[in-house]
């Protein structure tokens, strides 16, 4: 794909900035909107001839500025780092092994379980059969 072509299939059109000012030793600063700002950011648009790209674009085709891409994948903070390392050292604990019918049991030893026969039971608290 030549230069032309790039251009025409990636560039969908140019931001307009706020304001400009042009630095004494070359270069323009350009003052954008918070949306337009966060396209340049997030590699939807070019920081220095402003177009705007329909998809994130490492190489600007119009101006060929190339974005830092060590800047656009960041390191990890060291806090979570070291949250991941910690978790991928814990093993995890061993569970207590239940069994069910002693489990009920010793619920059903417990004062405060009413102990009624099913068949004095009104029917309203009889188990649904
Ligand atoms: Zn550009």
């Amino acid at each position: 794909m030549n230069r032309e072509q790039a251009i025409k299939s990636q560039v969908k059109g140019f931001l307009v900035p706020e304001f400009t000012m042009d630095f004494p030793g070359g270069g323009r600063l350009n003052g954008l909107t918070e949306p337009d700002f966060e396209r340049v950011r997030a590699g939807y648009a070019c920081a220095e001839c402003l177009a705007v790209f329909d998809t994130y674009t490492v190489t600007c085709p119009v101006c060929g500025l190339a974005r830092d891409l060590g800047r656009d994948i960041a390191d990890a903070p060291s806090l979570w780092v070291q949250h991941i390392n910690e978790r991928n050292q814990d093993e995890p604990s061993p569970r207590r092994t239940i069994d069910p019918a002693a489990e009920i049991a010793r619920l059903g030893a417990h004062p405060d379980v009413e102990q009624i026969q099913l068949d004095k039971l009104t029917p309203k608290r009889r188990p649904r059969a």
